[in-house]
């Protein structure tokens, strides 16, 4: 059969099993595995990759959702992890050593950011961060550099970089790259097919979709997987709980419906918000006004469910009463489930540090959930009215 988006969502690895006429796949909640002889145990603890050991490596629930993962990003292999930010370090950790340096795209996710800031210097790991366009890769790179790291788009400003530009670069000096897809998902971006080395997603998003579970996904070739696996996966201990795991086959059976109705609602509101005499500018990759709108349309399949507002405000007070006379949108971090968000980049300001003149202190972050597009419109409009 054919690895069509159904195939691989409803049937994919589910054709044999203990009851094979049974429509939800079994949880194998068990941390152990028992061997009928020496040998075979011998041979599981000299290949884990190959063997189901102990869960910290192999369990077969969690299989199943890693066979699935990997045929949605188009990848050898799959690991899935117990957070995005755990699929994010064990990328990228399991592939530097002491004196390597880091090519990374300008703001990032806030833990990437503290990753590369913060805790690989500790090792003796160096990262530069540049504007994430080929020639900023070029100029910045250096003899000892290893790795690229990208994020496209980024999930405030949505910012995106070339894929297929900077992984043929990439190929040309021997860099290996990394990509966090978060805010597109396999569906509507494969990294992989535009010569990318490692995909990384969070799945406590769009793939979870139900704010219930953390995890993350790392997808990649085959000898790229066993190479995590066997050393930083299996020692760090950032294994997805065989129940979460469960979650999330769940989960996957309505993503492609979840992820078109959020992006369907998110460019609906953006486009009717975007000139709005409240909102000074509306940042959304598939606006004809978004500056990289064109990059957007050629790598990007379909549109993703955040947009960003730039508020017409004087004070960080008028925010703040924005957002919670907001009725629909609930005041938090995190997207990517049924209800919809709204985030102000004022909560990450200490008080008073608020610069009007200052545009990404008036941002503020919508994620269009699952809700009537309708009431979310309506929402919107009358919490622009009382600003
Ligand atoms: C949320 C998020 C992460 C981190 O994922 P967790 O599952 O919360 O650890 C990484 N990258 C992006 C773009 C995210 O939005």
């Amino acid at each position: 059969m054919t690895k069509d988006i159904s195939y691989i969502l409803n049937l994919l690895g589910e054709e044999t099993g203990p009851s094979p006429d049974a429509v939800t796949p079994p949880l194998y909640q068990t941390s152990n595995f028992a061997f009928r002889d020496v040998n075979a145990l011998r041979n599981a603890l000299q290949d884990e990759y190959a063997h189901t050991l102990y869960t910290r490596g192999n369990n077969p629930t969690i299989d199943l959702l890693r066979k699935k993962l990997a045929a949605l990003d188009g990848a050898g292999d799959a690991l899935v992890v117990s957070s995005g930010v755990a699929a994010i370090f064990l990328a990228v950790f399991s592939n530097l050593k002491a004196g390597d340096h880091v090519l990374c795209v300008s703001d990032p996710y806030s833990w990437t950011a503290h990753m590369f800031r913060e805790l690989l210097p500790r090792f003796g790991v160096t990262t530069t961060f540049v504007d994430g366009s080929v020639e900023s890769f070029e100029e910045a790179a250096r003899p000892e550099t290893r790795i690229i790291f990208l994020e496209s788009p980024n999930t405030l400003t949505f910012g995106l970089q070339d894929l297929d530009a900077t992984a043929g670069f990439a190929k040309t000096r021997g860099l290996l790259t990394i990509a966090d897809n978060s805010y597109c998902t396999p569906l509507n971006q494969r990294p992989l097919d535009h010569g990318i080395d490692l995909a990384v997603q969070t799945a406590t998003k769009y793939v979870g979709g139900h704010s219930d579970t953390l995890a993350g996904v790392i997808s990649g070739s085959r000898s790229l997987i066993r190479k995590i696996f066997e050393s930083d996966f299996l020692n760090t201990g950032a294994t997805l709980s065989p129940f979460n795991a469960w979650l999330l086959l769940r989960s996957l059976r309505t993503l492609h419906l979840r992820v078109r109705r959020s992006g369907e609602t998110a460019l609906a509101l953006a486009k009717k918000f975007e000139s709005h005499k409240k909102v000074n500018k509306l940042l959304y990759p598939f606006l004809p006004s978004f500056p990289q709108a064109a990059l957007a349309a050629k790598q990007m399949k379909g549109p993703g469910g955040l947009f960003t507002m730039v508020l017409a405000a004087g004070d960080a007070g008028a925010i703040e009463r924005f957002c919670t006379s907001l009725r629909r949108f609930k005041l938090a971090v995190s997207w990517g489930g049924h209800e919809s968000l709204v985030f102000p980049v004022v909560a990450t300001l200490p008080e008073g540090e608020f610069d009007p003149g200052n545009e990404k202190h008036r941002m503020v972050r919508f994620y269009a959930g699952l809700e009537d597009p309708d009431v979310l419109a309506e929402d919107i409009e009358q919490g622009l009215g009382a600003l």
